[in-house]
């Protein structure tokens, strides 16, 4: 696809209306978008699809969380202190960039991101890199640390710092403690949230690929993962283009074109769950009609991994040459639930039973206080909990004369006989487990781009050039237009009659009588409506026979005549790929 293909889409997104640059009236604000009538029916369109594939076919439950959350939220999640971009400013025009992406933009880096900021001051002079919207000089202007998140304040005054959400996923992890009882306290469960994520990105860019406000489609799947498997069988035959970290860093590096049971048993994708959500994400992808040539999954390298995860792979699609992240499929480890279950005075655990109860030997203190207290002062309460915490984890530093325990740095001593040092059987019934979270987390808004990237045509129809939209009818905004084929004559009238029974019937239904036909056409080709109904004078002439209208696919233009008393179910069955166009051709050429 040329650049010149993706500025027509931008054009022609505007003029009918699928996205905008928001508050145009008053100058319009960088990185807001506001989805019209068709880009609105189609990102719904797209979002149910997700629902029924990720929520609802895979048996997980959907939340819905608010967009402000307070800060201490966010300091246990760790991004307060590391959602952070690069930011480098103009010391001419002041315009901010992000850095890692000039040097992406300027050089054959790949993931800039990963580079410490020292380095990346460097790499700035060491490439002349200039500002691009004025051509100053960035050689030793400072690259910082911008954190990502909007702030706010709850409530009148300051006391109490709110921001809105970088991501949905933080509405599940807070509220787990709840979350697991709907679950009746087993795993593994999943959790769906489909909602507002806010990012003051830098430099918005590329449309609504890069935006500050954007849409998330997220699963956190909760998992034992010294227990539960997930059901590879069910997508061991999918076909995936994986381009592992490997092949990326290697020079005459490939993808790997493999099944996902193949990736799993040679150990490409390490985590079997994250290889299962490949499954289902590529069969996904290909169901709401992104090009599969044109798709991929790319492993995280090294240093762009965050250190909990284990395995990370993109799913990534291309565009005019460049590919952009679509998903992001993370094994999170405990790493979410864990911080949580520290920072707060909930509990982020699950009770495991074992299958028998176990006898086991257990460490415990019962440090003499009186002996504590004189010898610590203020300290004797923490470093009698240091010693229970010792206990636990190094039963045998309580070997010798003296056990020593750190507290705030400074060590202490203390002699094990004031200790109460003891080793006890007990039986348990089971333990306390921090369950492991693997996240597909799907953005939403590049997903519609993507969607309608692909299915962007360019043709010629009677000699006359078009551009329509090869939209799969599950997220076409429209499914059927209907139009009389002039403005009178009872056809107008018929026209109306059959729309409201069409849309009755379930099926969304544009009525347009404005302009000439053949332009009325045109208009439904480029937002995607994969058939129109036309009511000529065949149709409101009294016959003998049954009443009739044409119908019209998009892709070849072809017609064909169809009785009106079964075209609700006609027209369905062609939406749900339950009958072809031909199918319905063949059928009428035989009558
Ligand atoms: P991340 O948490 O950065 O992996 O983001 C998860 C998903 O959200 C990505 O795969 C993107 O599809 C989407 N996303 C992230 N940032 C933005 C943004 N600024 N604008 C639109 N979508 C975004």
């Amino acid at each position: 696809m040329s650049e010149a293909i993706s500025e027509a889409l931008v054009e022609l997104a505007k003029r009918r209306g699928f996205f905008f640059q928001s508050s145009g009236a008053y100058g319009g604000v960088s990185g807001f978008y506001t989805y019209g009538p068709q880009g609105a029916s189609l990102k719904e369109n797209v979002e149910d699809a997700w629902r029924d594939r990720f929520a609802v076919k895979e048996g997980h439950m959907e939340i819905d969380a608010p967009t402000v959350m307070p800060e201490p939220v966010f300091e246990a999640s760790g991004h307060l202190d590391g959602f952070d971009d690069m930011l480098v400013e103009c010391p001419e025009c002041a315009e901010s960039h992000r850095a890692d992406h000039l040097i992406e933009d300027n050089t054959d880096i790949e993931e800039a991101e990963s580079i410490p900021l020292s380095e990346v001051e460097d790499l700035i002079a060491e490439h002349d890199l200039v500002c691009p919207d004025c051509g100053t000089e960035l050689a030793g202007e400072p690259v910082e640390d911008f954190n990502l998140m909007f702030e706010t304040n709850i409530g009148p005054g300051t006391s109490q710092p709110g921001y809105l959400r970088p991501e949905t996923a933080q509405g599940i992890f807070v509220e787990f403690p709840r979350l697991k009882e709907y679950a009746r306290n087993q795993l593994p469960f999943g959790v769906t949230q489909v909602g507002r994520a806010y990012r003051n990105e830098i430099s918005p860019r590329n449309s609504i690929i890069r935006v500050r406000e954007f849409t998330q489609a997220e699963l956190e799947h909760f998992i034992d993962p010294e227990e539960d498997e997930p059901p590879l069988s069910r997508v061991e035959d999918v076909e995936v283009r994986l381009y592992p970290a490997a092949e990326q860093e290697a020079d005459d590096g490939d993808y790997v074109e493999t099944t996902v049971g193949e990736a799993v048993a040679e150990g490409i994708v390490t985590s079997d769950w994250v290889a299962y959500y490949l499954g289902v994400g590529q069969r996904w992808y290909d169901r709401i009609g992104v090009d599969m040539d044109r798709f991929r999954f790319r492993q995280h390298l090294s240093g762009e991994r965050a250190h909990y995860a284990a395995d990370c792979w993109d799913a990534e699609a291309e565009i005019d040459g460049d590919w952009f992240e679509l998903t992001g499929f993370a094994y999170r480890s405990d790493y979410d639930l864990s911080k949580h279950g520290e920072h707060s005075d909930e509990s982020f655990t699950l009770f495991k039973q074992y299958d028998e109860p176990k006898t086991v030997e257990r460490a415990t203190v019962d440090p003499d206080m009186s002996y504590l207290g004189p010898e610590f002062g203020g300290a004797a309460g923490d470093v009698a909990d240091a010693l229970e915490r010792k206990a636990e984890r190094d039963r045998s530093a309580f070997d010798g004369d003296e056990v020593t325990v750190e507290v705030d740095g400074d060590e202490h001593a203390v002699p094990v006989e004031q200790t109460g040092f003891a080793v006890e059987e007990v039986t348990e019934a089971g333990e306390h487990i921090t369950p492991h979270v693997v996240e597909p987390s799907f953005g939403v808004d590049r997903v519609v781009y993507t969607v309608i990237a692909h299915a962007y045509r360019e043709d010629e129809v009677d000699g006359e050039a078009r551009s329509y939209l090869e939209l799969d009818p599950e997220v076409a905004p429209t499914v059927v237009g209907v139009f009389p084929l002039m403005d009178k004559d009872g056809m107008d009238d018929r026209a109306r009659e059959l729309a409201a029974e069409l849309r009755e019937a379930g099926l969304e239904v544009t009525y347009d009588d404005s302009g000439a036909i053949g332009r009325r056409y045109r208009r439904q080709d480029e937002v995607g409506t994969p058939f129109c109904v036309t009511v000529d004078y065949e149709t409101v002439e009294d016959g003998d026979g049954a009443e009739t209208v044409t119908v019209r696919e998009r892709d070849s233009t072809a017609q064909v005549r169809v009785p009106t008393d079964d075209l609700a179910e006609t027209l369905t069955a062609l939406r749900d790929g339950d009958r072809t166009f031909d199918e319905l051709t063949a059928a009428a050429d035989a009558d």
